[in-house]
C-alpha cells in the first residue's frame, strides 16, 4: 500500500493559509457556492482583460482551469453513478490547459464556459451527495462526495483568491 497523497486540509492548512478557504465549509454550501461561481469569477476580474499574469496562469487562464477541473470532477463522479467506476486517477492541470489552448480562450469564453461547467457539476454533486457516492482516488484514498465537493471548492475559490492577487498587483 502506497503512502496516500497529502490532499485538501492536511496540504493547504485549515483555514487554507494563502485563500483562507475553512473546510469546515457543509458541503451543499460548497456546491451552492460552486453553482454560482461565473458570478464570483465576475467580482474577482472586475475590469481585468484576462491576459494579466504573476508567473503563474494569467487570469483567463485560471478561469479555463477551473471550467476544466470541475468538467473532469463531474465526469468522475458520473462514472461512479452511471457506471459503477469508482476508481479515479488525477491529471496534469498544465498539460491540460496546453493541450486545450487555455491562452488562445478570452476571459468572456472562458467565464461562459466555466459558468456551465460549474452549473453541471452542481447538478452532480447535489445529487451525488444524496446518494452519498463514493470515489477510490489512486493517490489520494477514499474521495467521498462530500470530499470531492469541498476540494472542488477550495480549487475554485483558491484560483479567484489567484486572480484578486493579480487584480492588487495590476492596480
Ligand atoms: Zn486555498
Amino acid at each position: 500500500m502506497s503512502r496516500v497523497e497529502l490532499w485538501g486540509a492536511p496540504l493547504y492548512g485549515d483555514p487554507c493559509r494563502e485563500c483562507g478557504f475553512a473546510w469546515s465549509i457543509s458541503p451543499q454550501d460548497a456546491v451552492a457556492w460552486v453553482r454560482d461561481f461565473e458570478q464570483h469569477a465576475r467580482v474577482a476580474v472586475g475590469s481585468l482583460t484576462g491576459d494579466e499574469r504573476l508567473g503563474g496562469w494569467s487570469v483567463a487562464e485560471y478561469v479555463s482551469h477551473v471550467g476544466d477541473n470541475l468538467r473532469h470532477w463531474s465526469e468522475r463522479v458520473q462514472a461512479a453513478r452511471l457506471s459503477g467506476r469508482t476508481q479515479v486517477a488525477g491529471y496534469d492541470p498544465d498539460a491540460l490547459g496546453d493541450a486545450r489552448g487555455y491562452a488562445s480562450i478570452p476571459l468572456q469564453v472562458g467565464l461562459w464556459s466555466a459558468g456551465h461547467a460549474a452549473q453541471r457539476w452542481a447538478d452532480v454533486l447535489g445529487a451525488a451527495l444524496d446518494e452519498g457516492v463514493e470515489l477510490q482516488h489512486v493517490a489520494r484514498g477514499l474521495q467521498r462526495a462530500e470530499d470531492v465537493a469541498r476540494n472542488n471548492c477550495h480549487d475554485a475559490y483558491h484560483h479567484l483568491w489567484d486572480i484578486r492577487r493579480i487584480a492588487s498587483a495590476s492596480e
